[in-house]
């Protein structure tokens, strides 16, 4: 199968949405589809990552797991970032068991990192900084908790994905205009034109 991890995919806009969007439809369970069901999307995800979080990371490698320990560790990030956004995008709120759950796990995968790594938030830095992609996440997920940014994470209507807002009066209503917004607006030109055709036949 030949999947692209193209701009698109991500769209989130900081890696902590982008790692979460990796579930689609999360909110039709007909519908939900995990691409980290085949486990060799990962390290596929990880390089992309790299290039198109380039304004968050400045250069980086993000290190995919490759056990299957491993990447169960950075499911279980993916998990409980979604769980935790999730839920505050929809009510403005950080849940307390959601939040020490998210730092449990997030405390976890920092243990695992190189000791000598730096292991700062998210900057834009002259060195080329190297990291494993759950640690990454957790520490850009870190970076959204300042309730000005936490306020600016949305909910896309039709693809369920989590968005990071950047507009200056936060006004984005899709996580990206030209897919889900525009099958938005066909989907409506179509109601309206089957509307159309009840009144003719009528
Ligand atoms: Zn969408």
């Amino acid at each position: 199968m030949s999947f692209e991890w193209n701009a698109h995919r991500f769209s989130g806009g900081v890696l902590a949405l982008d790692l979460a969007n990796t579930v689609i439809f999360r909110e039709d369970r007909k519908r939900c589809l995990d691409r980290f069901a085949d486990p060799a999307e990962v390290p596929r995800f990880a390089e992309a990552a790299a290039i198109f979080r380039n304004g968050e990371w400045g250069r980086v490698r993000f290190h995919a797991p490759k056990s299957q320990d491993g990447i169960k560790a950075l499911i279980d990030v993916r998990e409980v970032v979604n769980r935790l956004f999730r839920d505050a995008a929809g009510h403005a709120r950080i849940r307390a068991d959601y939040f020490s759950e998210f730092l449990h796990i997030g405390s976890n995968v920092v243990g695992e990192e190189w000791s000598e790594e730096s292991l700062g938030l998210p900057s834009l830095s002259d060195r080329i900084r190297d990291l494993s992609l759950g640690a990454a996440a957790f520490l850009s997920a870190l970076r959204l908790l300042d309730p000005a940014r936490l306020e600016r994470i949305k909910i896309c209507p039709n693809c369920h994905w989590l968005y990071f807002d950047e507009s200056r009066n936060r006004s984005r209503r899709w996580c990206d205009m030209n897919v889900c917004g525009n099958r938005a607006k066909a989907r409506r030109h179509y109601v309206r034109s089957l509307g159309h055709a009840g009144n003719d036949h009528a």
